[in-house]
C-alpha cells in the first residue's frame, strides 16, 4: 500500500469498498460517497500524492493529464459529455480538501452554478 493511513490508498488496496466506475493501470475512479450531483465521481492516481503541491514538476503533465482523460471517458460513458460537466480539484484546507490523496471531482447531470462560492 502507498500510505497505510490514507483512505483512498485503502480503496485502491481493496481494504475499503467503493463503487468503481473506471480503472486503468494508473488511475481509479469511483462514486463519491456523498454525491453533490447525479454524477459525482472521484478520479485518483493509484500512486499516493497528497495534494497538487506535491506533484513532481516533471510528472505533472502526465499525472494531471491522465485524470482529465479519465474524466472525459467517464463523462461520455455517463451520457453527460454533451450537456456539460465540471471537474474540480481542491488543494488544501482553504479550498475544502478533506482527503489528502489527489483526486479530481467529476460532477454532472444537473446545471452547476458559477462561480461556485
Ligand atoms: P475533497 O473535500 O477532499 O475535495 O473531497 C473528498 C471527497 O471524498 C468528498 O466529496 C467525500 O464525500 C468523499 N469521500 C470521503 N470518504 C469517502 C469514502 O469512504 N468513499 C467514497 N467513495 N468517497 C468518500
Ligand atoms: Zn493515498
Amino acid at each position: 500500500m502507498n500510505d497505510p493511513d490514507c483512505l483512498f490508498c485503502k480503496i485502491i488496496a481493496g481494504d475499503i469498498g467503493a463503487d468503481i466506475v473506471y480503472e486503468t493501470d494508473q488511475v481509479l475512479a469511483f462514486r463519491d460517497i456523498n454525491p453533490q450531483a447525479p454524477t459525482h465521481v472521484l478520479i485518483i492516481p493509484r500512486r499516493h500524492v497528497a495534494t497538487i503541491n506535491d506533484i513532481a514538476e516533471d510528472q505533472a503533465e502526465d499525472e494531471i493529464g491522465r485524470l482529465y482523460a479519465a474524466a472525459a471517458h467517464i463523462a461520455k460513458d455517463a451520457g453527460i459529455a454533451d450537456d456539460g460537466y465540471r471537474v474540480v480539484m481542491n488543494c488544501n484546507e482553504a479550498a475544502g480538501q478533506t482527503v489528502f490523496h489527489l483526486h479530481l471531482h467529476l460532477l454532472g447531470g444537473r446545471n452547476l452554478a458559477w462561480p461556485p462560492g
